[in-house]
């Protein structure tokens, strides 16, 4: 990060303002040294001083530069003797900055903070005063937007149009809204501008026709954004963009399909509806290396003029073939993911970074390290944001860099990588999609996380991908590496008995997962004739269309939080009637339950909001939330009982902890019934409670009298019996499910369910072919899963006996602890 120095005539002044500029940047923000005053008290500038000052900073800047801000009159005389002072190498990395003081420092503290580079924050510190200014519609008010810095002349005065608008994507404003945002800027004559700013970090404004400085605003959800136009078409493209912000950028589906699954995905499940993964989420064979980019050298420079050409031959080249991947994507994978290259093609054209290669072109460099130093300093960029998911955008910049560095290098993609296991710094989206699933057993990357489009590309067309593993994937090609993305095991060069207890692992999932797929419509009979009902958790029409196709008895639990999570305003009865029924209607004959919104803890929907509260957990959630106000629940269970009358579905109530709040749900269905003409719910509607409070499992006896059904919630039973947070990695060794407590109240809640009343899990337990038989030997009959995880359930189930299941219970809930209960399960047949 580049650091910076402040000259004032007053150490007071200069000390003030760095404080304001530091309070203004969000993330941590770069050094800023101050030289001012002859001492405390006397006013004067020193150009000893303001050298040695600079010297410190250079060195925290570790090289990146650094930017001066200065007063005025003898201020900049002493700033222009201390760079004569300085050391030739030092003095290169040394700007002195006309910008105004005050603003020009906040506005370059900020940039350096989000990672910019000296230029860019010596060009933000000069358009310092162009808020202000614009504010209060000076002549001349500055319009300059990022594209000018690159010297383009200012605007005439003109009016900047304006708007505010709220971030609230699940991921922010990362590459896919932003391109589409920078996408609908672009779709303005010439004469029009527009630029963003982030309101909530003060960070920009940036051009909004620049997708790196768009996504680099580090806009995450909440934050508010500023967008300004100006010309012609300013006022219409400032309400297409209003348009825009209000489907979170694009992200969120309509009410057709009101959402895509929010199950967190099993690492080999396909993220698009329909594609069914390979499941086996494990793969050995010869290290097959990506041929990399060779390091640009010797290179012959052409005139300015010449290497631009080349430039912009490579990347119109590189942007045809992203439009041919993004159709490609677009026929196979679906929408999803062609907007991945979509993404791409816009972050090419990107007007910041041509506009940064171009001047360093100007300044003698070869297209080829322009082009590289170009992309390295917007992927920094983005590296540098706090938030994991932006960062993780770096790939995206490195990707579309190396399509380019190839075309300008000759480098030619090889038509085929050859047979085995696909080892790679980062995995490209465009290699994801173009890889022969047939050769390429699996992909290991040495770099980036599950997030990265890559490796979400090639999860969705069922590769199995083991992420960031560091220099232990520094291999040679043709060695051999053997790796199981469910335990994590990456085994290099592994002996002879290894290599084989691998190949029969991989030969069983094979087996399994074949015959799984062949049988998923048979029920799951267990060896000696027990019936489990299999059934599937949703979160969309999509995901309930996907597990009735993988045979799937119905759904144990819709969660509606989830399918209307992206929703701002509650969905309309009408609205939630037609989700239901399609869900229904997937499934049909077999019935839907569905969870009445399970609000807070960890879920929040804009629409019912609730209060912020020290232990949300132990909050108001669930059920507890519309005691108060249940309007809301009203509607939804409305809703319910019309689809209902012809459909089978059934109503499943969350966080109920007391007999009262059985009593309170039910007599708010009797309300909801009558609402539209029905004395009494209709008869086919069953009625069923989440076991997810430890009280309700030891009460149940009582509880459960007069249901249909309950249904056992592992997730938060098991944080409420063990008090430890789902989803905190510091307590995760105290959360495990299968700890032998949360077993046994399995057990108990079995044998404590009054005759008549189904017992149910839902919780991710049930999504465990292992597991799965565990519960069944507890007692269990019917499980919902994952959709995915159906065919593996029920295949699993088929090949055991009830009478060995439940000796396998019986060891379970007698076990030490949950690793004991893992042993077990490894053993078990
Ligand atoms: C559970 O708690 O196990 C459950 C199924 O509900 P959710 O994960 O949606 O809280
Ligand atoms: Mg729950």
């Amino acid at each position: 990060m580049i650091s910076l120095v402040v000259v004032s005539h007053s150490r007071p002044l200069a000390r003030a303002a760095a404080a304001l500029a530091a309070e203004m940047s969000s993330a941590e923000g770069p050094a800023v040294e101050v030289a001012a005053g002859l001492d405390e008290d006397t006013t004067g500038t020193d150009a000893l001083a303001i050298s040695e000052a600079v010297t410190r900073a250079d060195a925290a800047s570790g090289g990146e530069g650094v930017l001066v801000l200065l007063d005025l009159g003898s201020a900049v005389l002493s700033g222009e003797m201390a760079l004569e002072m300085l050391e030739p190498e030092v003095a290169e990395r040394v700007r002195l900055s006309a910008a105004p003081l005050v603003e020009g420092l906040i506005a370059a503290v900020v940039a350096a903070g989000t990672g910019a580079d000296l230029d860019a924050c010596a060009a933000e510190a000069v358009r310092g005063l162009d808020a202000k200014r614009t504010h209060l519609g000076e002549p001349g008010a500055a319009d300059q937007t990022p594209g000018d810095a690159q010297g383009e002349a200012a605007d005439d005065p003109c009016e900047w149009g304006c708007i505010e608008v709220s971030v609230t994507g699940e991921h922010g404003l990362h590459a896919r809204p932003a391109a589409r945002l920078v996408t609908t800027a672009g779709a303005v004559s010439p004469g029009t501008r527009v630029r963003v700013r982030n309101q909530t970090t003060g960070t920009g404004p940036v051009d909004a026709l620049s997708l790196s400085g768009v996504a680099t605003l580090g806009a995450q959800q909440g934050h508010v954004l500023r967008v300004e136009a100006t010309g012609e078409q300013a006022e219409q493209i400032l309400a297409q963009i209003a348009d825009l912000a209000r489907t979170a950028f694009g992200d969120e589906p309509g009410p057709a399909e009101p959402m895509a699954d929010v199950e967190t995905p099993a690492p080999a499940v396909s993220e698009e509806p329909g594609v069914a993964g390979s499941g086996l989420e494990a793969a050995m064979g010869p290290a097959v290396l990506d041929q990399t980019v060779p390091e640009p050298r010797d290179l012959e420079t052409g005139s300015p003029a010449e290497e631009r050409g080349r430039l912009g031959e490579a990347v119109d080249e590189a942007f045809d073939r992203l439009r041919e991947l993004a159709g490609h994507a677009r026929r196979h994978l679906g929408q999803g993911q062609a907007e991945v290259f979509d993404a791409h093609a816009t972050l090419l054209r990107d007007p910041e970074l041509s506009a940064d290669a171009d001047r360093r072109i100007g300044e003698g460099r070869p297209a080829a390290l322009a082009w590289q130093d170009a992309v390295d300093a917007v992927a920094d960029r983005f590296e540098r944001l706090p938030d994991a998911y932006l960062q993780e955008r770096a790939q995206d910049v490195r990707s579309i860099g190396e399509r380019v560095m190839r075309l300008l290098l000759g480098v030619t993609e090889p038509e085929s990588l050859g047979e085995g296991i696909l080892v790679v710094d980062e995995l490209d989206p465009a290699l994801a999609i173009s890889l022969d699933a047939a050769e390429i057993q699996g992909v290991v990357t040495r770099r980036g996380g599950g997030l990265g489009h890559g490796v979400l590309i090639a999860r969705a067309r069922g590769v199995p991908v083991l992420t960031g593993v560091g220099d232990r994937a520094d291999v040679t090609a043709g060695t051999m590496i053997a790796f199981d993305v469910r335990s994590g095991r990456l085994e290099i060069d592994p002996p002879a008995e290894v290599q084989a207890a691998f190949g029969d692992m991989l030969d069983r999932r094979h087996r399994e997962r074949e015959r799984a797929l062949a049988d998923a419509h048979l029920p799951a009979l267990t060896r000696d004739g027990a019936r489990v009902a299999v059934k599937a958790n949703v979160s969309s029409v999509a995901t309930a269309r996907l597990g009735a196709g993988l045979g799937a008895q119905g759904s144990g639990l819709v969660r509606t939080e989830a399918v209307f999570a992206q929703w701002h305003r509650a969905p309309t009865v009408e609205q939630q009637v037609e989700v239901y029924t399609a869900m229904a209607e997937a499934f049909a004959p077999h019935p839907v339950t569905v969870r009445t919104w399970d609000v807070g803890g960890d879920k929040p929907l804009d629409f019912i909001p609730v209060a912020e509260e020290a232990n949300p957990f132990l909050g108001v959630r669930g059920i507890r939330a519309f005691r108060d106000d249940p309007g809301l629940l009203l509607d939804q269970l409305e809703a319910l009982c019309r689809v209902a009358r012809t459909h089978r579905i059934n109503v499943l109530f969350p966080m109920v902890t007391s007999v009262d709040d059985v009593d309170w749900s039910r007599a708010r269905l009797q309300e909801a019934a009558r609402r539209i003409g029905l004395s009494a719910p209709p008869h086919q509607l069953g009625v069923g409670i989440m076991v997810e409070v430890p009280a309700v499992a030891v009460r149940l006896t009582r509880l459960a009298r007069g249901l249909d059904f309950v249904s056992i919630g592992t997730n938060d039973l098991s944080q409420y019996t063990l008090a430890a947070e789902r989803g905190n990695p510091a307590v995760s060794r105290w959360s495990d499910a299968l700890d032998p407590a949360l077993l046994q109240l399995v057990r108990y809640i079995c044998d404590r369910a009054p005759q008549g009343v189904v017992v149910s899990v839902c919780g991710e337990l049930a999504s465990d072919p292992d597991v799965a038989g565990l519960l069944v030997g507890l007692g269990v009959r019917e499980l919902s899963a994952s959709p995915s995880a159906v065919p593996t359930v029920k295949a699993r189930l088929r090949t055991v006996s009830l009478r060995e299941l439940q000796d396998l219970a019986a060891g379970a809930v007698a076990a030490r602890d949950a690793a004991a209960v893992r042993e077990l399960l490894l053993t078990a047949p």
